[in-house]
């Protein structure tokens, strides 16, 4: 009888890191989709991606969602819902006037951000949003606000910032890297010293959370792979924690891209998701690890959420 040779398989350590995925706001607005669709049926149209997701947004196009940039595409009468991200006044006022049924699927941590620049510049600040060029939610909160409202992304762009008046304050982008953030106030404060502000690490408990869990890893893994699509600002800004630590770092959203050739240098790896990514797209990348190495998987625990948003009056 032939002997047959046993494939050894390569060790592997994998840390999976909590919390990962969804947040409250996600969740929401999932949820908003879900039970629009119960209650209003088809058509019912998205302006934009619900949440940056790529399978959940062809989930819902399967199930007859129509997703649209903007309201224009839309015709009088429908029920449409606002993505996550959130929208500018003027989004909401074309709703209106098209006789809309429209739902605001709007995180509440985006519309606290809203009601504080508003109020803001209701006291007579000028305004200076940190966040990133097109971003639809920094697209929606800049048109919340009466202008001009100044756009920093970077602590270069203080530099160009021409701001005579002595009553500043700065708001945020909520998915944005909150250590890349501390430098930027940082810098505002250093040319503006009265400015104030609402920092993003007070405003989402989701994005600080998944980046300190994330912190609290990296330095005992070889490699971190991200769940999330290339589109989603709270995934890039975990993946870029990697790439600081130079560590060999992956946002993937599917399980056919796992860099398995990076995988093969490496003998532990963290793995963790962005708040727009599903659980089971983390178990079903994780079971298709595990069938390429000898893996053992311990879970790490930063913190608990336990945060939950109400849905919109239309739909309780
Ligand atoms: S990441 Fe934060 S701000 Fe964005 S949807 Fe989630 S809870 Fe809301």
């Amino acid at each position: 009888m032939q002997l047959q040779k046993r494939k050894v398989m390569k060790k592997l350590d994998i840390i999976l890191i909590n919390p990962r995925g969804f947040c409250a706001g996600v969740d929401r607005a999932i949820e908003i989709v879900e039970k629009s669709l119960e209650k209003f049926g088809k058509p019912l149209y998205v302006r934009h991606e619900i949440v940056h997701n790529k399978v959940i947004v062809e989930n819902f196009k399967k199930r007859g969602v129509i997703f649209v940039e903007e309201v224009s595409q839309i015709p009088v009468g429908s029920t449409a819902i606002f993505s996550a991200h959130g929208v500018a006044k003027v989004v909401e006022n074309e709703a209106k006037e098209k006789s809309l049924n429209y739902l605001d699927a709007t995180c509440p941590l985006v519309t606290k951000v809203h009601k504080a620049g508003i109020d803001y510049k209701s006291k007579g600040y000028e305004i200076i949003l940190i966040g990133h060029v097109n971003h639809p939610e920094v697209v929606g909160t800049m048109g919340r606000i009466e202008p001009p409202v100044h756009l920093v992304s970077s602590i270069a762009d203080i530099a160009n910032l021409n701001i005579s008046s002595d009553k500043i304050a700065f708001i945020t982008q909520t998915t944005l890297s909150m250590l890349d953030t501390k430098d930027i106030i940082e810098a505002l404060q250093h040319k503006f010293p009265n400015i104030e502000g609402l920092d993003n690490k007070n405003i989402c408990y989701a994005t600080q959370n998944r980046q300190m869990a994330v912190l609290d890893v990296i330095n005992d893994v070889d490699s971190l792979i991200v769940i999330g699509s290339q589109n989603s600002s709270n995934s890039k800004r975990l993946k870029e924690i990697g790439d600081n630590y130079n560590k060999p770092s992956f946002l993937i959203d599917n399980l056919i891209n796992i860099p398995f050739e990076a995988l093969n240098s490496c003998k532990s790896l963290a793995v963790t998701a962005g708040a727009s990514a599903p659980e089971y797209l983390v178990q079903d990348i994780i079971s298709e690890i595990k069938k390429h190495y000898d893996t053992s998987v311990k879970e790490h625990h930063y913190t608990e959420e336990n945060v939950v948003f109400h849905l919109p009056k239309q739909l309780r």
